[in-house]
């Protein structure tokens, strides 16, 4: 046990203890957050240059190439002005006589002398001829490693220096690498121990053995984290310190006989799901993904009104004012009725009105509170919580999403978005979360038909909303941008505002509705468009979450290449959501094949989830979710989109583990446990 003791002391040692770091090299690795053993060898690189000699006979263009050759010239130096300079020399490299340029590196002239061998690295031009030289050594290529790994030091080292330091680190720690994995899983999946994959990825000598390496290491971390996610999911459902909510459910089906429709089924579905998780003592995390108009709000209704029938208080937040109204007026329509108080809460809300609110709210007087951010302020208090609804929750940052949740004792929360996620990111972004899937549009909806067309065609697609209007429909007209800027050609709102304006003069009036409008004029513009006083409501993407305005059978989207698939989507949604026949024109001129595949994927489908993916595809998970919202966790190696398989195949086996005995008790499972009770998932505490 002496002997093991030791062992594990050298991971944990400092780097200080590794031969050739003194304090200065300690000092700089420290700053880049390498304090040990083993955070230093467990610094994988983020890419490996390729020194392989190959063959400039069959070296493409502008591709970059390492030689061996003969010195063939004195080399000759020119001078550029303040410190640039050109150095250029002969190498004959097998058959092939070629020039090889080196910028700003004139110093190198001494090293450089007619019939001695040197190994060069460049761009190889191959039309003139002649090597852009990045990487120079004297001598035959065979001192030089295959492959160079290049890791991400921030300028605090050099490469060079850095590799020596891993060189000894990883003799000196040689077997004493901490396994994960256990070998049944490594041999099922043909993954490399931890101590051969360190080896492959610092010193490959093929490029199998990065990829392999790689192989390890994601599938570890994709592992590790599903077990984190899956294992807070777990802590929850077990925890039972959430609230039993013993809803009256004679209340609730009398309320679903009610409404003015029947539910579809896959509404009947989730209102289940949501009903039965309600009643539990686990705390309800979940997700409901329902595509545009698949009618999230009244099933977020019915979860409110059974919360409610059990005395307690429910909350919807939603992104925007006018959405937040429209709720409100919706939910008070369908509610009151049955008894239930419901008040309307934004920033516009002040004063008196704003206290009285408050008050009532703490007191329990309101049974159901609707509206903006607002609701998570401080001074929002609840007398009795029990269900707190975001609506499209991808248009809240992750904090103010937890801020809600904590406006009570435990109470349940839902989350729904009308941006179908594609499965990959919703099982990384909400990992730890129930989904529930709205996959079903209420009877009778007609498909949006949706045409893709060149600017010029301008003429005859307003003569078609023409038509609309003149039937009494309404159109939207969307604009990327609010004002005219001279560094984008894009259309913008102020502009199309003026020229439909004189277009339709003295037939129908164009409102003009954009972000930058106070909020209250917001709600004046948006309230003469739904009242149908306004036909044609010029926009900018503001109008993109949630508002409903049936009447609406016309969209107009100009330059609509600006915006991505799912965000079309979501804009196309503001229509059909009559029973009237809608249409959708995109106006776009792309130029990248992206670009015509979107809008070209627009013309052919309408259903959410099958754009979601092909948004991905294009555009990667990070523009997916657009800039801080997303709660995408940062990986070191894996990449959710890229190694999808891995992240499906790391979600299984997470799943299967948790339900087994072996994971919780097996040996081999030791480390896989200890991760996971250190990341803090099993403890209820660290649930969000
Ligand atoms: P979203 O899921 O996009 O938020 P909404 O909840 O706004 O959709 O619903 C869109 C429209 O469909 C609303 O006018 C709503 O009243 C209506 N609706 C919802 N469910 C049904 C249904 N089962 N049958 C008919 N209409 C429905
Ligand atoms: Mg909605």
């Amino acid at each position: 046990m002496a002997g093991k003791k030791s062992e594990v002391a050298a991971l944990t040692n400092s780097i200080t203890t590794i031969k050739g770091v003194g304090k200065a090299a300690s000092e700089k690795l420290e700053s880049i957050g390498i304090e040990t053993i083993q955070d230093l060898v467990l610094t994988v690189p983020y890419r490996h240059e390729d020194f392989r000699l190959k063959d400039l006979a069959e070296t493409p263009h502008n591709e970059r190439v390492t030689i061996e050759g003969r010195v063939e010239s004195e080399p000759a130096v020119l001078f550029m002005g303040r410190n640039r300079s050109r150095l250029q020399v002969r190498i004959l490299a097998g058959r092939h006589l070629v020039k090889a340029v080196f910028f700003n590196q004139h110093y190198l002239k001494d090293r450089l002398s007619p019939g001695m061998t040197v190994t060069i690295t460049g761009k190889w031009d191959r039309g003139r001829q002649v090597i852009n030289v990045s990487n120079f050594k004297e001598g035959p290529k065979t001192e030089q490693a295959d492959f160079e790994p290049i890791y991400s030091l921030k300028g605090v080292m050099q490469q060079k220096t850095f590799r020596r330091i891993m060189r000894n680190a990883l003799d000196m720690v040689a077997d004493q690498h901490i396994e994960t994995l256990p070998a049944d899983m490594r041999e099922q999946y043909k993954l490399p121990a931890i101590g051969d994959a360190l080896e492959m990825v610092h010193f490959p000598t093929k490029p199998e053995d990065v990829k392999h390496a790689r192989r390890r290491f994601v599938y570890e971390e994709l592992l590790l984290f599903q077990l984190k996610m899956l294992g807070m999911k777990k802590a929850r459902k077990d925890a039972s310190e959430g609230i039993a909510i013993a809803y009256d459910l004679d209340k609730v089906k009398a309320f679903i006989m009610s409404l003015p429709f029947d539910l579809t089924n896959a509404q009947k579905r989730v209102v289940n799901e949501l009903c039965s998780e309600l009643k539990s003592p686990a705390r309800m995390n979940r997700l409901l993904q329902g595509d545009v108009g698949s009618g999230k709000t009244v099933v977020a209704a019915i979860a409110l009104y059974a919360a409610i029938t059990a005395d307690f208080q429910g909350a919807l937040m939603a992104p925007t004012e006018i959405l937040a109204e429209q709720h409100a007026a919706t939910l008070a329509d369908w509610l009151e009725p049955h008894g239930v108080t419901v008040a309307f809460l934004a920033g516009s809300t002040k004063g008196k009105a704003r206290k009285s609110i408050l008050e009532r709210l703490a007191s329990g007087d309101i049974d159901l509170i609707v509206g903006t951010h607002a609701l998570i302020q401080p001074d929002v208090v609840f007398h009795n919580a029990g269900l707190m609804i975001t609506d499209e929750q991808h248009r809240f940052g992750v904090e103010q999403r937890r801020v809600l949740r904590d406006k009570g004792m435990n109470p349940d929360v839902l989350f729904m978005t009308a941006t179908p996620i594609p499965r990959t990111l919703a099982i990384t972004a909400f990992g730890e979360m129930d989904v529930s899937i709205l996959d079903e549009l209420p009877a009778g909806r007609k498909k949006i038909e949706t045409y893709w067309l060149k600017e010029e065609s301008l003429h005859p697609v307003l003569r078609r909303m023409e038509k609309e209007l003149v039937a009494g429909r309404q159109a939207y007209v969307i604009c990327p941008l609010i004002e005219e800027s001279d560094k984008l050609d894009v259309q913008n709102a102020v502009d199309v505002h003026s020229q439909l304006s004189t277009y339709f003069q003295g037939r129908f009036k164009v409102g003009l509705m954009h972000g930058r409008l106070p909020s209250d004029e917001k709600d004046a513009i948006m309230r003469e468009f739904s009242e149908g006083e306004t036909a044609v409501l010029v926009s900018t993407t503001v109008v993109e979450v949630g508002v409903n305005v049936p009447n609406a059978t016309f969209m107009l989207i100009y330059d609509a290449t600006r915006f991505g698939l799912a965000q079309l989507h979501q804009l196309r949604g503001r229509v059909g959501r009559g029973a009237e026949q809608s249409y959708c024109i995109l106006l776009a001129d792309p130029k990248s094949e992206d670009g015509k595949e979107r809008m070209q994927s627009m013309t052919e489908t309408d259903d959410g989830f099958v754009l979601a993916e092909k948004d991905l595809e294009l555009r990667g998970a990070g523009d997916f979710f657009g800039k801080k919202q997303s709660g995408l966790p940062e990986f070191k190696m894996a990449d959710p989109v890229h190694d999808y398989r891995a992240l499906a195949t790391a979600r299984n086996d997470a799943e299967r583990l948790l339900a087994s005995d072996e994971f919780w008790t097996g040996h081999e499972y030791a480390q896989l446990r200890k991760e996971l009770e250190a990341s803090g998932a099993m403890s209820i505490e660290r649930l969000d």
